[in-house]
């Protein structure tokens, strides 16, 4: 069975996105061999498709901004569960990445006296996000990838990850096959930073590409690692929902940054009526102030379009249900009204977001110069990951690091737009760091062959079913479907207890996938390998979902709709239990130091 060839590393990246890229370049500087692994292509990974920019308190356009008042936005953004040391470290360290990316190459948009340009965006007090258009994704990862190759990476493209090898309780690489023609490989290395990115494929509306399965959220509980925070999904406002196939496709926040408002179907903005009190002295209470927030008026407050993600989604979800929907059970966001406000109005909309409008003309036949979009909520984000250490991001495994949006902490409840950028740059940074330092100061490790002959067997066995076998497909669809209806934005006990029941026959279902044909590009088996990810995701979003007695954040309990202060002292944890099960536990959240405290409380 275990023919195979090994490859070493010092550390290994498990991920090519923005934070397994930023990790790979900064362990190799400090002079170790580096591998990283992709499942796509270098360049491709999700962080491409990031759109509205870059969060980080450089003050270029409002000097009034800085780290305390990102650090304060971030942590109310994210209803208090957030580690702040993480909060702490982010705001205070972003500007640095971000000029760091500029000097290794990436051109932002600028101002007119030439810094770097920053947009406004939901639940940042000030405009704060450096950008290009609405391309930011795709400039970081050319810059990226751009400066990892004169680093000297050893990248292996199209190459998944089965599962991570252990020597003891430490990690010690991990086995792959190739997808081009499904032979195995072996990664032996010192240190492994995981960066595989979110979740998103659970769901059956969902921005996120064929990559979110939640392959390093997985890998890392299976190892041993403990999952945080995982009932914390983020649906995303402004998705397209029609055509039905293209539902789900992000419409970018700064659609709203740029003056887009929202309307339901009598044409009412629908935002001014329900404003949360926390928010209330921050937002504007007519529309001509909202405007001249968008456009930079620093007297103004924000337009209650800008408020959190979870909130906008939800008074979307509220007008729908309540009959003032549009006609394809959405409503409608409106960025051509500017055309009254802007000179060459037309031309500003397309120049400001040139990919919304080529993605509505192309794939929906809309002129959003002229017509208003058709939008509704998509899941777009997960702020439950691998639980780290705020400032090493080291997981509960020795030797295990993880970076970007599998791991958990920084975002708490609710992730601000933006701040998932700043986060690949800042954490991915600090995961290179500290696994090469724990590379350089661990000796070298011993691969149980044991472990890669169960991982070959285990990644084999739907061939042995062949077509006999149940459908990944199916059983794939049916998941999505599960966690769509009864875990997604308004939840209620009697359906997450559903859905753990469903979630129970799928796991069965998944033990009986079958696969025909060979190991040389099968999707179906490649399906059929996700399972087992998406099924562990799935269970742990439900289960602490079912825990969380209250609402916050991402999370809305149909049954508990208000906050308790008694779920702010704690994260919930899971870990898989001796017996193989799926074990929930409450983490205390540490107090705040006096100074952070004193920050937020003037801040509020
Ligand atoms: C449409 C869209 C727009 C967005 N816009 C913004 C924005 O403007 N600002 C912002 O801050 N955030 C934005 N986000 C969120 C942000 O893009 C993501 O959170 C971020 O890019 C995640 O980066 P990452 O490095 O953690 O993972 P990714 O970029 O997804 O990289 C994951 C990598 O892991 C690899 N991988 C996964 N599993 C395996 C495996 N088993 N084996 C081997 N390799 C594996 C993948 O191939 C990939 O290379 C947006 C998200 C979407 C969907």
């Amino acid at each position: 069975m275990s023919d195979h060839p090994t490859i070493d590393h010092d550390v290994l990246v498990i991920g090519a996105g923005g934070a397994g890229l930023r990790a790979a370049i900064e362990a190799a500087s400090h002079g170790t061999r580096v591998g990283v692994i992709t499942k796509s292509l270098l360049g491709k990974a999700h962080t491409v498709m990031a759109e509205g920019g870059v969060a980080a308190a450089m003050g270029n356009v409002d000097d009034r901004d800085s780290w305390r008042v990102h650090f304060a936005d971030t942590m109310r953004g994210g209803q208090y569960l957030n580690n702040w040391r993480m909060a702490e470290l982010h705001a205070k360290e972003a500007p640095a990445r971000v000029n760091e990316l500029e000097k290794w190459g990436a051109l932002f948009d600028r101002t007119k006296d030439g810094r770097i340009l920053q947009r406004n965006f939901g639940g940042h007090r000030y405009p704060r996000l450096a950008h290009v258009g609405d391309r930011t994704g795709l400039e970081m990862i050319r810059t990226l990838q751009d400066h990892g190759i004169h680093e000297g990476l050893d990248v292996h493209m199209e190459c998944t990850v089965v599962t991570l090898l252990h020597d003891g309780e430490r990690i010690a690489g991990a086995l792959a096959y190739d997808r081009e023609r499904g032979r195995f490989k072996v990664f032996r290395a010192k240190a492994v930073v995981l960066a595989t990115g979110g979740i998103g494929r659970a769901y059956s509306i969902s921005s996120n590409s064929w990559e979110y399965t939640g392959d390093g959220h997985a890998l890392a509980y299976l190892a041993g690692a403990a999952l945080q925070d995982m009932e914390f999904v983020q649906f995303h406002p402004t998705g397209m929902i029609w055509p039905p196939s293209v539902r789900g496709i992000l419409v970018t926040e700064g659609v709203r940054g740029e003056g887009g408002v929202l309307k339901n179907r009598d044409g009412r903005r629908f935002m001014f009526d329900n404003i949360p009190d926390n928010y209330k002295s921050q937002t504007a209470d007519n529309e001509e102030e909202g405007w001249r927030y968008t456009q930079g008026d620093k007297d103004a407050r924000r337009p209650p379009e800008l408020l959190t993600r979870d909130h906008v989604a939800r008074m979307i979800v509220r007008e729908v249900k309540e009959g003032r929907g549009s006609p394809h059970g959405g409503v409608f966001l409106d960025i051509a009204w500017i055309k009254d406000r802007v000179p060459n109005g037309a031309e500003h909309i397309k120049k400001k977001l040139p990919s919304m409008y080529h993605q509505f003309k192309q794939l929906a036949n809309i002129d959003i110069t002229n017509e208003p979009m058709e939008i509704g909520p998509t899941t777009h984000y997960v702020m439950g990951g691998i639980r780290v250490d705020g400032d090493t991001q080291m997981s509960t495994v020795p030797g295990l690091f993880a970076c970007g949006e599998c791991a958990a902490g920084l975002h708490g409840a609710n992730r601000l737009g933006g701040n998932s950028l700043s986060d690949l740059l800042v954490f991915g940074k600090r995961a290179g760091e500290y696994a090469a330092q724990f590379a350089r100061t661990n000796g070298d490790v011993r691969i149980d062959e044991r472990e890669i002959d169960d991982g070959m067997q285990y990644a084999l066995a739907p061939f042995d079913r062949g077509a006999s076998g149940e459908s990944a497909y199916q059983v794939q669809d049916a998941l999505q479907t599960t966690m769509q209806d009864l875990v997604g934005i308004v939840r209620a006990q009697h359906e997450m207890e559903q859905a753990l029941r469903e979630l129970d026959k799928l796991k069965q279902r998944a033990e009986r996938v079958g696969v025909p044909g060979n190991r040389e590009y099968n999707p179906g088996w490649h399906t059929a390998l996700d399972l087992r990810h998406l099924l562990i995701v799935s269970e742990a979003i439900a289960r602490s979902a079912l825990e969380r007695r209250e609402s916050r954040g991402g999370h809305f309990r149909d049954d508990f709709p208000d906050k308790d202060p008694a779920f702010g002292t704690f994260n919930h944890v899971v870990r898989r239990g001796q017996d193989g099960a799926m074990a929930l536990e409450r983490e205390p959240i540490p107090p705040l130091p006096a100074e952070l405290a004193a920050i937020i409380e003037e801040m509020k």
